[in-house]
């Protein structure tokens, strides 16, 4: 199942060519009391909307896809997680991205993390906002897991029970001095879109084909097998560190490839059975 949210907060099933319009599913929810537990309000109550979703479905309102804004799916998770340089073969890369690109991971160094701010995600439509004209920010498109069910110190062979699914995430990232998750939490630097695709439906998420292009011109093509860690070893290593809560977003890391974005720009990311996604670059904040 692939799941959107379109146009005015409109909840969305894609199927093929057309969105499917369930917002009414969301009936399902339960209303809401301080404190509000922590996580994405519609990944948390996905066992209440799910059989809403499937009773609506038949008769749901169909637009065409190609006509809709799509936001990001997920709204207020409590945390992205980043994980930085998360490439093979990192030492043989002749890139030189200037200030802000050291002390990372090296080969054999164990897996780095740094954290988003969830006040900085963006949808597909809502496009990407860069700030500080006269510095570099590149776009990083990454497989992003999105948690379904919680949990801490979740080992590897039990991380693909708490993945609800699978999205793209634009990695924005700001070079300079400063700290990854001051650079990388600016808002509208983490788009994410076009809609989850549920982890049912993704044969071997360590195996899909990704392109990006910009303007038109290929930056990055690979394949997640290219990652030096895979999808469970990054769920459980997270999971050490951090409570997985629903909807909680992690982007597993960027292939080589990269361009600098300017306004007017159009960043185009596509993977294999998740889809694609493209994204304008406005004027600076
Ligand atoms: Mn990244």
């Amino acid at each position: 199942m692939k799941i959107c949210r379109f146009n005015h907060d409109r909840l969305g099933i894609v199927c093929g060519d057309e969105v499917a319009d369930v917002t009414p599913a969301l009936d399902a929810i339960p209303a809401l009391h301080w404190p509000v537990a922590p996580g994405d309000v519609l990944i948390r109550h996905w066992s209440l909307i799910a059989p809403r979703i499937a009773a609506l479905l038949p008769a749901a309102p169909r637009f065409a896809l190609a006509g809709l804004s799509l936001l990001s799916p997920i709204t207020n998770p409590s945390k992205i997680i980043g994980i930085a340089r998360n490439r093979r073969n990192l030492a043989s890369e002749k890139i030189d991205l200037g200030e802000g690109s050291a002390n990372q991971r090296q080969d054999g160094d164990p897996i780095q993390m740094f954290i988003k701010a969830p006040s900085a995600i963006a949808g597909p439509s809502d496009g990407f906002t860069p700030r500080f004209e006269d510095r570099r920010t590149d776009p990083e498109a990454e497989l992003t897991i999105i948690i379904g069910k919680p949990g801490t110190q979740i080992s590897e062979a039990d991380a693909f029970q708490h993945i609800f699914g699978y999205c793209i995430g634009l990695d924005m990232t700001l070079r300079g001095k400063e700290s990854p998750s001051s650079r990388k939490s600016i808002d509208t630097y983490a788009v994410l879109g076009p809609w989850i695709v549920t982890g049912d439906e993704v044969s071997n998420p360590d195996a899909l084909d990704m392109h990006f292009t910009l303007n038109g011109k290929l930056v990055q093509q690979a394949n997640t097998r290219d990652l030096a860690f895979g999808i469970a070893q990054i769920v459980a290593h997270a999971s050490r560190f951090y409570t997985l809560h629903p909807g909680d977003a992690i982007m597993v890391g960027t292939p080589v490839g990269f361009e600098p974005v300017k306004p007017g720009d159009i960043m185009r990311a596509e993977f294999s059975q998740i889809g694609a996604m493209d994204v304008r670059v406005h004027d600076y904040a």
